[in-house]
């Protein structure tokens, strides 16, 4: 494995609970090589999505330190370069909510092309139809709008506007949750075969063990918004060390111990 395309170190957030603040990211490290698959799982409200916000730029008021290919980027939103966001992108549980409805296909993956200045608009719309057969559907597509589309349909389009950018390292926050079994499954295998193609970083961020066991090299278990156990991903799945973890694992369907 190459050096590590993403080094996080001690990310922290809080979040205004009543009249005090509790911490979603209490000291967060982790780090992805390029080509790698870092998993990590938790149950709801553990701080997954809170962690793929700072790391995407999105945190308001996050602090920590982040590298990306050895250089530092800024943890706060405003203090990011764009050059430095387009190097990192996401794609979202929600395939209905992270698709603008009133634009088509084609201009919602050539919308962040635009943004960074890459090609001229006939260059883009070549590209969208790359991308669409890249993410295996049809490019006429183009030309539709979200609600046109199934709900398998529209992640792949997620996944092509994050592609279309050329990122380094791609941010999963549980891109599979809202589909089916068959559609998870056909998204998944997509994922691993972009990824080996493409030798991109991918964080995968699941509350489904069995996709994270499917995926990831190497994982981390996150509960309260702390790191409390990680490994390659099939030592932590034969032999979890922590309470948590094994309470996880245990409560797994179909698990015989
Ligand atoms: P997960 O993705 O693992 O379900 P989140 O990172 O979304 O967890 O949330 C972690 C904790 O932070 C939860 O207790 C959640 O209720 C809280 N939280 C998330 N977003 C906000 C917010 N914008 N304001 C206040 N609390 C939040
Ligand atoms: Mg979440």
């Amino acid at each position: 494995m190459s050096a590590a395309m993403l080094e996080l170190a001690d990310a922290r957030l809080t979040y205004r609970r009543g009249a005090a603040r509790f911490a979603a990211l209490d000291g967060v490290s982790l780090s992805v090589a390029q080509g790698e698959c870092v998993g990590v799982i938790g149950e709801s409200g553990s701080g997954k999505s809170s962690l793929a916000r700072v790391i995407a730029g999105l945190a308001e008021g996050a602090t920590g330190t982040l590298r990306l290919a050895g250089e530092a980027v800024p943890i706060t939103p405003g203090a990011r370069r764009r050059e430095q966001c387009r190097r990192i992108q996401m794609v979202f549980q929600d395939p209905v909510g992270s698709l603008n409805p009133v634009l088509t296909i084609g201009a919602i993956i050539a919308e962040g092309m635009a943004i960074h200045g890459i090609g001229t608009r006939a260059e883009r719309r070549e590209r969208v139809a790359a991308l669409l057969a890249d993410v295996g559907l049809d490019p006429a597509l183009a030309a539709r709008r979200p609600h046109e589309l199934s709900g398998g349909q529209r992640q792949r389009v997620a996944i092509a506007r994050a592609l279309a950018v050329e990122p380094d390292l791609l941010l999963l926050d549980e891109p599979t949750s809202a589909l089916d079994l068959v559609v998870q499954a056909q998204i998944l295998n997509l994922l691993l075969a972009l990824q080996e193609a493409r030798g991109l970083a991918y964080l995968f961020i699941s509350h489904d063990l069995d996709v994270v066991r499917h995926l990831c090299h190497y994982v981390h278990v996150i509960t309260a918004g702390q790191i409390v156990e990680s490994g390659p991903t099939e030592a932590v799945f034969a032999a979890p060390q922590h309470p948590y973890t094994q309470g996880l694992i245990a409560a797994m369907p179909g698990a015989t111990r």
